[in-house]
């Protein structure tokens, strides 16, 4: 487009020309930004040095989470910033199907926006801020109100790895009550103190839940924390089905949880870039 409007314009007057070829480079530029705002791939002017992969990394969990029904309305994912450890990205309060890379803020690990420009924020923000706090090797966090685990987090049956993909749970999956120490709550982790103590009951776990709340995951990258959400999600389902069935379900055992886990590395790629186009349809070749 930018070749045809100065070709054109080297048929008119010099200085007429000189415009034209201006305007047609403005023209191009502002079509070029629509065309990759629309497919939320623009990374944030507010975040410079920031890797545009990384904030098309949190676009893409939100919304395929929100597709498959992990998260609604409400429900967010996380990176820590990946040249200050200190610091963490997420969108601003936002449903996760709607986040683009231009939505994605900047965070302290004491839950406070860097520059708010006047932007809403999450009330829960501080799950993340403390769990970064906590895991040093945690790159990425993910907050659901997933279905699926709801049963599992008012219940004492303890979910437990049902086939090779949700593998990370058979090293065990706590359960945080937020009434064992804060009495009867919002059942919102609205404060440092309560993130600090969902962060301690995760441990050195990659997924807590959360009694009459939720989930969280956690993961050494964006891709394996939105992973480990929908798996998480889908292996509950499928244990309650099994449990339905009735007698004990056969579970992996921690020892095939570690072999099969690595496998789930060594493939994230594939399911990663399926669920890319899937939210990121322009994409599609
Ligand atoms: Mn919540």
């Amino acid at each position: 487009m930018i070749r045809k409007l100065t070709e054109r314009s080297t048929r008119l007057g010099r200085g007429a020309s000189r415009r034209f070829a201006c305007l047609g480079v403005l023209v191009a530029v502002a079509l070029l930004a629509g065309r990759l705002d629309a497919s939320a791939q623009m990374p944030s002017a507010s975040l410079p040095g920031v890797d545009p992969a990384l904030l098309e990394d949190i676009v893409v969990g939100s919304r395929i989470l929100a597709d498959f029904g992990v998260v609604d309305g409400f429900g967010h994912v996380s990176a820590r910033h990946p040249t200050n450890p200190n610091h963490f990205l997420m969108s601003r309060s936002l449903a996760p199907a709607l986040v683009t890379a231009d939505d994605i803020m900047e965070f302290d690990l004491d839950g406070n926006p860097v520059d708010a420009r006047g932007r809403a924020v999450f009330l829960e923000r501080f799950i993340h801020s403390e769990i970064y706090k906590a895991r040093p090797d945690v790159m990425s966090v993910v907050h659901t109100h997933s279905p699926g685990v709801i049963p599992f987090s008012v219940s004492k049956v303890p979910l437990r790895a049902m086939f090779h993909n949700p593998a990370f749970l058979a090293v065990g999956v706590p359960v945080w009550d937020i009434r064992k120490d804060f009495g009867e709550t919002s059942m919102l982790v609205a404060n440092a103190a309560l993130g600090k103590s969902l962060a301690e009951t995760l441990g050195d776990k990659p997924v807590v839940l959360m009694r009459g709340h939720g989930d969280v995951a956690v993961g050494p990258t964006t891709k394996m924390a939105v992973f480990r959400a929908y798996y998480t999600d889908v292996n509950a389902r499928l244990q309650a089905q099994a449990l339905a069935l009735g007698g004990e379900p056969n579970y992996l055992t921690p020892g095939e949880g570690v072999k099969a886990d690595q496998t789930n590395f060594a493939v994230m790629d594939r399911i990663w870039n399926l669920w890319r186009v899937k939210v990121l349809p322009s994409l599609a070749k």
